[in-house]
């Protein structure tokens, strides 16, 4: 399997072409070696996926411990040494950016893509008829899921809870699923800017989430405003103001030292005096004009003179200092203020509105919350739980469930889940096949079993007896019941859409994109160069043969 790299021309010379110490792995070894570390890595993340899917404890090179279920997590916290399996790593990173779902399944259809390759190539299928049946598999059922999906009108919100329910239904906070899609619909719908052709667009730095363990998750709500990790700036300050006016002022409110040394003479203690005077007298203007816009609320960027600390106390504004740059760029989205920077510039028309800004004990710490706003264009979403784990782990569902959501929004159109939209397709392929000739059949066929693999896991995750449901879901299916699918819940294979289990279609196509791709791209290697430093990854003992296959 590996060699050296000493290699030898057809006239018996030696050739040096990479540094000693280097291994080549070549042709089917190079691609068992591969296909088995992807389908290792699919194997890891499998038993997670779906409801009943089991979470996985990883910890890290420093004993931190982390509970998750979540696909892309498990995969960006295991340092992942083989090639081909740094791959999968990272079609699971793409997919949590592009759509923010369906990372566990996309890992799940990789690796049965590839299982299923292997049998092909043992049978002397070429990969390059793999790879190419495989991509004109992923085409036609990318088509396929286009055809079969339902149209989500604008502002239909019930839909829109059930896919941000569905999609943490799979995750550890699943028993308070239901309010917190409320939660992130309700934000989500505030923030999206409604376009023309009836789509949203969403910028997720509107939405922001911050976590604090203590409470209980049920205590997460959302906040139509902004929720800041700083405290009033002083004591004498009033902790909370109904009907706030709101400035939020960029430059500091101190006297700016020089940035070159200067020398300031002063002989006199009535100097000393007048010197001082000045420099009050600057604060005081700075805090006047404040004051005259009828701002009762201050959020300044930069620091505040204990001087100018002590006159907004005394005329009762609440302030808040050093607040972080995108803090004040929310802030203005929600209350509608504009920020100033020169404080001669502040009027009466740059302020903006919250029905209450309060300063909160939350555990230890004091926050201030600025909430109640009209109409705001940024919210927060605060999220309790028990412990620092929860609230983590609460953090990640809300994250794939913003990002549903907003997937539905920008493209309004929906799946059911529980895998009956790979069981659809994949029966849809195998009609398909049949019109395609020779080996690219097979290559087609051996995808339609990989997208089974999705429902089939599920299945096996709930504790159903695969073979059961594989018979069951083809038979519906071949009845024209395309909504059919496995209901990890109960344990049923029934109508997902009358389940309410609903997911994004942008999600499935990412699915199929990434897992496609990835397939593909390790079944193209057949030549795998290492240099010495990273030393070659070691084959597993006894071989790629003696490893199970994965799914149907
Ligand atoms: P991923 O990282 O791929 O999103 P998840 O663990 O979140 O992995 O599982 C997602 C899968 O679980 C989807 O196929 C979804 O349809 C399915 N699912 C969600 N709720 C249910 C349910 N009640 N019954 C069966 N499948 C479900
Ligand atoms: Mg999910």
């Amino acid at each position: 399997m590996s060699t050296l790299i000493p290699a030898t021309t057809s006239s018996g010379q030696q050739v040096f072409i990479l540094k000693e110490g280097s291994t080549q792995t070549k042709g089917r070894d190079a691609q068992k070696n591969n296909i088995f570390a992807a389908k290792l890595m699919a194997e890891i993340v499998k038993t997670s996926l779906g409801p009943r899917g089991m979470d996985k404890m990883l910890v890290d090179s420093m004993g931190d411990v982390t509970i998750t279920n979540d696909g892309a997590t498990i995969l960006k916290e295991i340092d992942v040494q083989h090639p081909a399996a740094k791959m999968l790593v990272e079609i699971s990173k793409t997919t949590d950016n592009e759509v923010g779902d369906g990372t566990t399944s996309a890992v799940v259809l990789a690796g049965a893509l590839l299982a299923n390759a292997e049998d092909l190539i043992n049978k002397d299928v070429h990969p390059t008829i793999i790879v190419d049946g495989y991509a004109k598999a992923a085409d036609k059922a990318l088509a396929i899921l286009k055809d079969m999906a339902v149209a989500v009108e604008a502002g239909d919100r019930k839909t829109l809870e059930r896919i941000a329910a569905t999609s943490m239904q799979t995750k550890l906070i699943s028993d308070i699923g239901k309010e917190l899609a409320t939660v992130v619909v309700d934000g989500m719908l505030l923030v999206a800017e409604k376009k023309d052709d009836g789509t949203s667009k969403v910028d997720l730095d509107n939405i922001k989430v911050e976590k604090k363990a203590g409470g209980s998750s049920s205590d997460t709500r959302l906040i139509k405003g902004i929720v800041l990790d700083k405290e009033v700036v002083h004591p004498a300050m009033p902790k909370r103001i109904e009907e706030a006016k709101i400035a939020l002022v960029l430059s500091p409110l101190e006297i700016e030292k020089t940035e070159f040394s200067a020398e300031i003479r002063i002989n006199t203690p009535k100097q000393m005096q007048s010197y001082l005077d000045e420099e009050n007298s600057m604060l005081r203007s700075m805090v006047d004009k404040i004051e005259s816009s009828g701002a009762n609320v201050l959020i300044c960027q930069k620091g505040i003179d204990d001087v100018a600390q002590s006159l907004l106390a005394r005329k009762g504004i609440l302030t808040v200092r050093r607040a972080k740059e995108s803090d004040m760029t929310r802030l203005s989205k929600a209350t509608g203020a504009r920020t100033v920077t020169n404080l001669d510039d502040l009027s009466v028309k740059d302020l903006g509105y919250a029905k209450l800004v309060e300063e909160r004990k939350i555990e230890q710490d004091r926050w201030v919350f600025i909430e109640g706003c009209r109409n705001p264009k940024a919210v927060t979403i605060l999220v309790r739980g028990g412990s620092q784990r929860v609230v983590d782990e609460a953090e990640r569902s809300l994250h794939d469930a913003i990002m549903v959501v907003k997937d539905v929004l920008e493209e309004p159109a929906v799946v059911a889940g529980g895998g009956a939209p790979e069981a659809e397709v994949a029966s849809r392929l195998r009609d398909y096949a049949t019109k395609l000739s020779g080996r690219e059949q097979l290559a087609v066929l051996k995808y339609a079993d990989a997208l089974e693999s999705i429902p089939l896991t599920l299945a096996e995750n709930a504790g159903m007896d695969i073979i059961d449901v594989q018979v069951d879901l083809r038979a519906k299916h071949a009845q024209g019941k395309k909504w059919f699918g496995v209901n990890a819940r109960t344990g049923k294979v029934a109508d997902m859409m009358d389940e309410q289990v609903v997911e994004p279609l942008a999600v499935k196509e990412e699915i199929i994109r990434a897992a496609t791709e990835a397939s593909n791209m390790v079944l193209r290697v057949d030549d795998v160069l290492a240099s010495g430093k990273s030393s070659a990854p070691p084959m597993p003992p006894g071989g790629p043969g003696g490893y199970g296959g994965m799914g149907a």
